[in-house]
């Protein structure tokens, strides 16, 4: 353990049966609100089961709105050939999603990533969305609430403990969804879980949106790939060599649903002594704040002066947070590794598939490695951590080698998790059957009952 951990208790528990306030007894509770954690409890609630759904934040979107990651990726597939047109290969749960804020003009239609495309979104639309989607499938949404410990009882997890600004109370459930993104749960109840490359973890990145902008002149320089053309990251260069205030070189930017704005994944978070930084350490998280916040205004100043159609560019939004790629990683019966997604793997196994490349954020050019014309699958077992009942994940904290995380990540995967995990969850329930024993052939049967195609 060093230094930094041992000042803070990393676990805590409380036997079933704890003295704390029962504030509710649900069928399922779901930690964490972002895209996993709401296609899980939307679908829960859908199929009738009681969910109580606890966000830290006052509102849904994780990664994707707080984080303002701000496009759903993961839906096309990549080609070399530059002239084909966008191929939707992922439907169910996050086409539905996708779907519902195109109906309230939330979302882009496809915009090119490189080798692929993605579609934009409108991270205010996501929220209404989200709170639409879980109070018509009758979810109980507990915001500014906090997950803090577990309920235990031997290995198997009876509930979770909440704290809020009323103080703390227990959530009793039968099955528990650990969708935190950083696997918060599994971790308080003292299980194992890993962090990245040997605890490397990606860069976070502060994502702005930049009003004010000519986007007809802008989009005539830039060309209609969202990722920085050469000649851009040639003047990213040479207007800050060493890279002390620009340094991320390859940069993408994205034309929003608003007029005159551009969405701008461009920083590339370090301390300011350059080290990287495990945010789930919160004095680094808050360093990581503070460094974001000036690198925002060193990318605005940058586009203003550099780039046509930015002259008069200015910072109208920057996510509530930094960005968070990845933090906590849990040990899964089965594990996605850098093989499987580089050979597509497929598998009968599996509750999910992914077309996207793996896109790694570390050093000043992140790493893309396209899978060209295919996808490949990830099994139910990642799902599921080794050690501990009633209790399964969804989301970007699945059981899955470094590289394989860098693909596997991304939104449209992760709404499918959720749905996925869902169905798990309910099944377990209905056969009275452990998580464990639940084959992910019979998840693949009843998520392509729902519009998966998988
Ligand atoms: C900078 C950046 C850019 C990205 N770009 C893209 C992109 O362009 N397209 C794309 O598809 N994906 C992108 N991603 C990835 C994508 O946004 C995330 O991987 C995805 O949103 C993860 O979803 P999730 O539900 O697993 O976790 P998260 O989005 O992390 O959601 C977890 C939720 O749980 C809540 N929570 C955490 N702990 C607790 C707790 N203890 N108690 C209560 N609530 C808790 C959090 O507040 C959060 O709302 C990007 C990510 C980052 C960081």
């Amino acid at each position: 353990m060093s230094e930094f951990e041992s000042q803070w208790q990393r676990t805590y528990v409380e036997q079933a049966g704890s003295g704390l306030p029962v504030f509710a007894d649900v069928d399922v509770v779901v930690v964490g609100g972002g895209a996993a954690g709401v296609a899980a409890a939307e679908t829960l609630g859908r199929k009738g089961r009681s969910v109580l759904l606890i966000e830290r934040y006052g509102f849904c979107g994780g990664g994707a709105v707080a984080g303002l990651s701000g496009t759903i990726c993961g839906m096309f597939l990549s080609t070399e050939n530059e002239k084909a047109a966008p191929e939707q290969v992922i439907f169910g749960w996050a086409e539905k999603f996708r779907a519902a804020l195109e109906s309230r003009n939330g979302v882009s239609g496809p915009q090119r990533y490189g080798k692929t495309f993605t579609v934009t979104h409108d991270p205010l639309v996501w929220r209404e969305v989200a709170d639409g989607f879980l109070c018509e499938a009758g979810v109980q949404i507990l915001y500014h609430s906090q997950v803090v410990g577990v309920l235990m009882e031997g290995d198997a997890f009876g509930g979770v403990i909440v704290n809020s600004k009323s103080g703390l109370a227990q959530v009793r459930a039968k099955r528990i969804i650990d969708a935190s993104g950083d696997g918060d749960v599994i971790h308080r109840a003292g299980f194992k879980t890993t962090k990245g490359n040997n605890g490397a973890i990606q860069n976070p990145t502060m994502i702005f949106r930049m009003g004010g902008i000519d986007v007809d002149r802008f989009s005539e320089y830039w060309g209609e790939d969202t990722i920085s053309p050469q000649k851009v990251i040639d003047q990213l260069i040479a207007a800050d060599p060493e890279g002390a205030r620009l340094p991320r070189k390859k940069i993408w930017i994205f034309p929003t649903t608003r007029p005159g704005e551009l969405m701008v994944n461009a920083t590339r978070i370090l301390g300011f002594d350059g080290r990287d930084l495990d945010v789930t350490n919160p004095v680094d998280h808050s360093e990581g704040e503070l460094v974001a916040r000036l690198q925002v205004r060193e990318y605005a100043d940058f586009l203003r002066r550099h780039i046509p159609g930015c002259e008069e560019g200015y910072v109208n939004d920057t996510g509530v947070e930094i960005g968070i790629r990845q933090t906590r990683t849990v040990t899964g019966i089965a594990t996605l590794t850098n093989d499987d997604v580089l050979g597509r793997a497929k598998s009968a196994d599996a509750i999910a598939r992914s077309p996207w490349p793996i896109e790694l954020h570390a050093g000043t050019k992140p790493k893309v490695e396209w899978l060209f014309d295919d996808t490949y699958e990830i099994p139910y077992g990642t799902l599921v951590p080794v050690k501990g009942e009633n209790i399964i994940v969804a989301g970007r904290c699945l059981s899955a080698e470094h590289e394989a995380l860098a693909s596997a990540r991304v939104t449209a995967q992760c709404f499918g998790y959720g749905h996925a995990a869902a169905l798990a969850a309910d099944l377990s329930i209905k056969e009275n059957i452990a998580i464990r024993d639940i084959q992910g052939a019979d998840i693949r049967t009843l998520l392509n009952q729902e519009g998966a195609r998988l």
